[in-house]
């Protein structure tokens, strides 16, 4: 630095303390938004009405906003005694018609922690066989996989059986940079809905927004401390009623603090996805930063500082 710009540089500390003395102007801030669990995740909620309603809020957001998400699906879900049901099949085509990408969720949903892969693979294709019709049917062709839970395998061994699995059928995966407990947060919120506590609804709406916010500053933070620059965030969220409600307050949160946003395509240029390894085999299902964290050998104190859910929510849920 030279002499007459550190002058100004101190010139700025000293007479304005309340400037912050960072290079965030500097990091590129960009985010895919990917919501899970689709038609639609209530435990509560759970008639048609009420999926149409979040599917309505989700996409009208997404419009405003100019984001194309990934919807990741549950072909299980569009059931009603063992039929496929029209009404949930016009959500996906809804989601589609609105420009937004869908990927394979599974058909059930399954733990991989609890079954084997010969079982597993099954819930895969199965999905894949509804998904793909309803796809084809607006001339889009299946290409994107989000593992349930977020587990890849506990198993070295169950692990690389996946991905060869999902290699063999020609499918990307879909990462997760920021995890969350969005679904905690959503179920207490449902519950207060339930019993017509709405200053409860809004205390819980306003502490989620509060919530992800330090979840975003959070892995931002381990981004650029693992790989020394911010990662092409993705973010995980699920087609839930407080996401149908608040993630318009989300949006503006991240545009608020430099984000723009990105489709999964754009995030999977990011290098990092191709070439970092995760050999995280352990049954947790967490952030990518965290699987190559772990991988490149870090333990304990990097992972500290992470957000936790408000007692309050915890206590809620039980
Ligand atoms: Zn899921």
């Amino acid at each position: 630095m030279k002499f007459k710009y550190l002058f100004i540089f101190a010139y700025f500390v000293l007479f304005f303390p309340g400037t912050k003395v960072t290079l965030s102007q500097d990091i590129k801030k960009e985010i895919c938004i990917t919501v899970d669990d689709l038609p639609y995740i209530t435990k509560v909620f759970k008639e048609i009405k009420s999926g149409q309603y979040i599917t309505d809020k989700l996409l009208s957001v997404f419009g405003k906003y100019k984001v194309i998400a990934l919807g990741s699906v549950n072909p299980g879900k569009l059931f009603v005694n063992d039929e496929l049901d029209s009404n949930k099949i016009n959500i996906l085509y809804q989601w589609l018609d609105s420009g937004m990408i869908l990927a394979n969720h599974t058909f059930a949903h399954k733990n991989y922690n609890k079954i084997f892969f010969s079982e597993f693979k099954y819930d895969i294709l199965e999905g894949e066989q509804y998904l793909k019709d309803i796809l084809a049917k607006k001339n889009q062709k299946l290409k994107y996989f989000r593992h349930p839970h977020l587990f890849r395998g506990e198993t070295k061994e169950k692990a690389d059986s996946l991905q060869y699995f999902l290699d063999s059928l020609g499918y990307t995966v879909a990462p997760v940079t920021i995890d969350n407990s969005d679904y905690i947060f959503s179920w207490a919120y449902e519950k207060a809905l339930y019993k017509k506590n709405d200053s409860l609804a809004k205390k819980i709406g306003n502490d989620y927004v509060k919530y992800m916010n330090d979840v975003m500053d959070y892995y931002e933070s381990q981004s650029i401390s693992l790989l020394g620059y911010n990662v092409k965030h993705i973010l995980l969220t699920h087609a839930n009623m407080l996401n149908a409600d608040y993630m318009e307050e989300l949006l503006q949160m991240y545009t608020e603090k430099g984000y723009s946003f990105i489709s999964i395509d754009n995030a999977l240029e990011d290098n990092c996805y191709h070439n970092l390894k995760d050999e995280f085999y352990k049954k947790s299902g967490i952030s990518w930063i965290h699987r190559w964290a772990y991988t490149m050998g870090k333990r304990g104190d990097f992972f500290k500082g992470e957000p936790e859910v408000p007692e309050y929510i915890n206590e809620l849920v039980k």
